[in-house]
């Protein structure tokens, strides 16, 4: 029926042109200015710590509408499951031990980022972005190794952890000295109490809220990595007693707040259409702590171990027009690909040294047919112990021969004291269908001899890559952190 059929295709090219004028027009406004870059990093929040990831007893509308407005993404991962090198991995786009920085600094260390790693900020930088953070730095606390010699024009924020402080309840007097509070490389109060923990989630807050309302007319970058949940937990008036998952409950419903409060201030200065939102956490649920720690929701284990509880992190990304709203994704992303996908997006230049991130846009943006370019991804935790590798598209995962730690079944601690860990030890690789069995329960390794070889193979490379301590392994590409001269120690 040509006379039926021909207005129909008619109005299919017309549909068509009309696309790629929206496209080429979107094109000119992004050209015109390039995407700002919110990252909101939070600290062991569990994947079930969120109301649309499962979060019980409190409610996260602000999350929730990231996630309605932007997309869900559920096997999201961090390179490795405890601070510091998380927070390498999500500013290097590189391994944590590719970079040096393995498991939490203190305030002993005496190392950090290196000069000569890229970080985020500085690849932003490069194109002319305005950069600020707030919240916990986490790779060095030394002059050399804080936010303004790596790429931030202003910071703000604690130089570690929250928990590294006279108030710690189980560290013998004297073993950590004042936590203070640390603005553009300079110490602003030498004693964070807790009283004014209790007001951080606030501070850093208003702090992210200026900084956009200033920058509203250039391309700008701010990296919001809040203190919160990691315990001691703390929350200001506004939350505490609100929720009915007691403390822990509170914290996220500020945290959830401070997203509002992000959200409210990109649409007060008409920058919603143009910002990229990310919301993700450095690793997953402290268990040990009990009802001060989060929920790995159906995830094994959780922070400080390779099973899914600690890697794989609640994430939403929003983006008006570039990112579809309300859809959820179950492809495989690691922190390590956002440094390349945002190059890939602001048309930065990739750092010169080997990172390990591949640019996901395609699978960040829902492409049809988009595939995660990855052969696979290691999972490295403590000195160097490869103990995972799971394939590219996220499906398989060998959980290499490594002890680890487990509370075995028992409950955690109560109100901010922890209980111990039992040493469980995995004596052969195990293999585990991601797509079938979510919580890694059942290994199916004589199954799959074939998945198992070929993982097998792609943990060698890993090795001879980046090393492995529980084989004894040297790697070629690992560099070597920042350290301060013997003289200044
Ligand atoms: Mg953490």
């Amino acid at each position: 029926m040509p006379l039926r059929t021909f207005p129909a295709r008619l109005v299919g090219l017309l549909l068509r042109a009309a696309a790629l004028g929206v496209a080429a027009l979107s094109f000119a406004r992004a050209a015109d200015r390039l995407p700002n870059v919110v990252i909101i990093f939070t600290d062991d929040q569990g994947y079930g710590d969120v109301g649309v990831f499962g979060a019980k007893g409190y409610t996260t509308p602000n999350l929730d509408r990231l996630a309605r407005e932007g997309a869900k993404f559920t096997n999201f991962h961090v390179a490795q499951a405890v601070c510091s090198a998380s927070r390498a991995a999500l500013l290097t786009g590189c391994y944590s031990n590719r970079v040096g920085i393995h498991g939490a600094l203190g305030p002993n260390s005496t190392h950090g980022i290196n000069a000569s790693e890229t970080t985020l900020a500085e690849l932003l930088k490069s194109r002319g972005y305005a950069t600020g953070m707030a919240g916990k730095w986490h790779l060095g606390h030394r002059a050399q190794f804080l936010p303004p010699q790596h790429g931030f024009d202003e910071s703000i924020g604690l130089p570690y952890s929250n928990d590294m402080w006279p108030f710690h309840p189980e560290a013998k007097p004297g073993t950590y000295p004042k936590l203070p509070l640390i603005e553009n490389g300079r110490v602003i109060d030498d004693e964070i109490t807790p009283t004014k923990m209790d007001q951080l989630t606030t501070r850093y807050t208003e702090r992210a809220v200026s900084f956009i309302e200033r920058h509203r007319d250039q391309p700008f970058f701010f990296y919001l990595a809040h203190a919160m949940p990691h315990v001691p937990l703390a929350v200001s008036d506004k939350f505490r007693g609100k929720s009915a998952a007691g403390l822990y409950g509170d914290v996220i419903m500020e945290i959830d707040w401070s997203v509002g409060e992000v959200l409210r201030s990109l649409e007060k200065n008409g920058l919603t259409q143009n910002t990229l939102v990310i919301f993700t956490s450095d690793n997953g649920p402290w268990l040990s702590y009990g009802n001060h720690a989060g929920s790995a929701g159906p995830l094994r284990e959780g922070k400080g171990t390779s099973w899914e509880g600690g890697t794989r992190v609640p994430a939403l990304m929003r983006w008006p027009g570039h990112i579809p709203a309300g859809v959820t994704s179950n492809d495989y992303v690691m922190t390590i690909d956002l440094l390349p996908t945002l190059a890939g997006l602001t048309g930065a230049a990739l750092p010169t040294h080997p990172i390990d991130g591949l640019d996901v846009w395609p699978l960040l943006s829902r492409q049809p047919g988009a595939k995660n370019p990855h052969e696979g991804y290691g999972i490295w935790y403590a000195q160097n112990e490869l103990q995972a590798v799971v394939s590219g598209d996220g499906r398989w995962k060998l959980i290499l021969a490594h002890r680890y730690r487990t509370l075995a079944g028992r409950p955690g601690g109560r109100d901010g004291t922890p209980a111990k860990y039992a040493d469980a030890a995995l004596a052969t690789p195990e293999l585990f269908d991601l797509a079938a069995d979510l919580g890694e329960t059942t290994n199916v390794a004589t199954a799959h001899p074939d998945v198992v070889e070929r993982l097998l193979a792609f943990a060698e490379k890993c090795r001879a890559d980046l090393g492995d301590s529980l084989t004894k392994r040297k790697g070629s590409g690992n560099r070597e952190p920042g350290r301060i001269a013997a003289d200044t120690k």
